[in-house]
């Protein structure tokens, strides 16, 4: 994808670095407040291995003025001790600034898309913010794990994004190529789409009344809607004549080796039907190609009817 001359997004926050500690839900005392001097004497006491996290913290809150500690320390929780080791490990696998300067370009143009794209159907588009993290790190939806992937949480509206993920996407998942991971941005923002539309609300009200095989199911209509919505903003970017040969097949590829039967003949060398919260491969290929194929809103129903 050719990205030179786009330009970055704003709203980009860059947590490359930062380490999060235990717990992660809600703050229940002041919230984005600084760290009291107790607590850190606490943590400076409890634990010896944690001294580069606190020599970190110390910094922070002296230079960053404590507004960020909110989300970097549980405050509320008491794990404080079994994270110390996490701050301590390196940041190999953390983006590179080249990598983040990409995710924060492609991320901007899912935005102007998508606010010209609900402006035609008379909306106003509120756009996300992506989170590039390490590790782990707290969010409104509870504590973003690398493990889990990339990810979307409508409570604060933003899309997180471990950086091993990118990694992985090529090593784990043999899905080459710059186009891929941009894929993976705009299926997440995708889900940022449906909330915004009010999908994700009608989705989790009639979830509650299903069992977990026919949730499951739902939940992969949500999935796939998500994939035809990045296939809707690859075709923008395509009519900008931004995309290089092989993009689609890279996104394709994408789709393809993120397909939850993929992933669990890996991992489990067999294929659990009732078990697909994401789609099959060729099914999230199929919504991805019709979205690349409409590039609107209008066709992406993937709520009613076969999929
Ligand atoms: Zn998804």
């Amino acid at each position: 994808m050719k990205i030179d001359d786009l330009k970055k997004s704003n709203r980009v926050e860059d947590r490359r670095g930062q380490r999060s500690t235990g717990g992660g839900f809600g703050r229940s005392s002041g919230g984005g407040g600084g760290l009291g001097t107790g607590l850190l004497l606490q943590l400076l006491l409890s634990s010896g291995k944690g001294k580069w996290l606190i020599l970190g913290l110390l910094l922070l809150t002296f230079i960053g003025g404590g507004s960020n500690l909110g989300s970097l320390v549980g405050l509320d929780t008491g794990g404080y001790s079994n994270t110390y080791q996490e701050a301590a490990e390196s940041s190999s696998t953390d983006v590179t600034d080249d990598e983040a300067v990409f995710l924060s370009k492609v991320f901007q143009s899912t935005e102007d898309f998508w606010t010209e794209e609900f402006a035609s159907e008379g909306r106003r588009y509120n756009p996300p913010t992506l989170v590039l993290y390490s590790g782990r790190t707290s969010t409104a939806c509870g504590l973003g794990d690398a493990a889990t992937g990339p990810f979307y949480c409508p409570g604060d509206k933003k899309v997180y994004i471990d950086l091993s993920f990118y990694r992985d996407l090529t090593t784990k998942y043999n899905a080459e190529g710059d186009f891929a991971m941009a894929y993976v941005i705009a299926h997440e923002v995708g889900h940022h789409v449906q909330n915004e539309l009010g999908t994700m609300k009608e989705f989790s009200r009639a979830r509650q009344q299903l069992s977990e095989k026919e949730a499951n199911a739902l939940t992969v209509r949500l999935e796939l809607q998500a994939d035809y919505y990045a296939g809707a903003w690859a075709k923008y970017v395509g009519g900008q004549g931004l995309l290089e040969p092989g993009d689609i097949d890279e996104a394709m590829a994408a789709a393809h080796a993120v397909g939850d039967d993929t992933l669990q003949e890996q991992a489990y060398g067999r294929v659990v039907p009732d078990s697909f919260t994401h789609g099959t491969s060729e099914q999230r290929r199929k919504w991805f190609d019709r979205g690349y194929q409409y590039g609107d809103l209008a066709h992406g129903d993937t709520f009613s009817g076969d999929i």
